[in-house]
């Protein structure tokens, strides 16, 4: 018989999973070392699922949605560099993780989920966390949260085909948005958008694979 992980086990696992798969890879930005070290990202996660809670990849947390893996979390919150004070926008809740993780960066982060039950209980779980600044709400994100923009950051965690031009236009001035774009059934990328001067850029990044962007009817 195994013996459930103390919370010590789980910090020693949570230490481990930020050297082993993120300064080991290239994440440096301190702010985000440091969320990722306090997160108790076991906690996103059902119970039967906590002692993998820290393994190299993406978990389900059901609705066929997943978690992200820890070292995406990471690399997505530090390329949008967000300092204290900047607003965030998220889209795709989910669990809440990357909302939390978002919350250790800034107080004003914003996020948005389309799966009623998912909305809900990310909702109630980052409340009994105590990241009671997040704003979440259930809706389709593609129409981004218009009486919260401008935005210095907005994070998509769902592949879109494209990116919706709702949240290009709710992008501040030099703020940056992270965002997967590709069809769901082949290959993704994930994509910088930069808006300088009224101008975007796009970067490509890297090749990834997350859950599709859904649609309201
Ligand atoms: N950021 C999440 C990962 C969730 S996976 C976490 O840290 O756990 C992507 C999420 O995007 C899923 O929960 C899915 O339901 C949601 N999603 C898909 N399309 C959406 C849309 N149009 N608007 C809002 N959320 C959407």
């Amino acid at each position: 018989m195994f013996a459930k992980p103390s919370i010590d086990q789980f910090q020693e696992l949570r230490q481990h999973m930020v050297e082993a798969q993120l300064k080991d890879r290239g994440i440096q930005n301190t702010a985000v070392l440091s969320a990722m070290t306090t997160v108790p990202r076991h906690l996103f996660v059902s119970e039967n699922l906590h002692k993998q809670a820290y393994s190299d990849g993406p978990l389900p947390i059901g609705h066929g949605q997943t978690i992200s893996q820890p070292f995406i979390v990471a690399y997505m919150s530090q390329i949008i560099d967000i300092r204290t004070g900047q607003r965030v926008l998220e889209i795709g809740t989910g669990s809440g993780y990357q909302a939390a993780i978002l919350a250790e960066l800034t107080d004003h982060v914003y996020t948005i989920e389309i799966v009623p039950p998912l909305a809900q209980s990310a909702s109630k779980r980052l409340q009994n966390l105590g990241y009671r600044k997040i704003n979440t709400k259930q809706d389709d994100g593609y129409y981004g949260w218009p009486e919260a923009a401008p935005f210095d950051a907005i994070v998509v965690t769902a592949a879109t085909e494209f990116i919706p031009p709702p949240l290009i236009k709710q992008l501040k001035e030099g703020g940056k948005m992270i965002i997967p774009v590709g069809s769901p059934f082949s290959i993704q990328h994930l994509i910088l958008v930069t808006k300088s001067r009224g101008k975007i850029n796009t970067r490509n990044l890297m090749p990834v694979r997350f859950v599709p962007f859904r649609r309201s009817k």
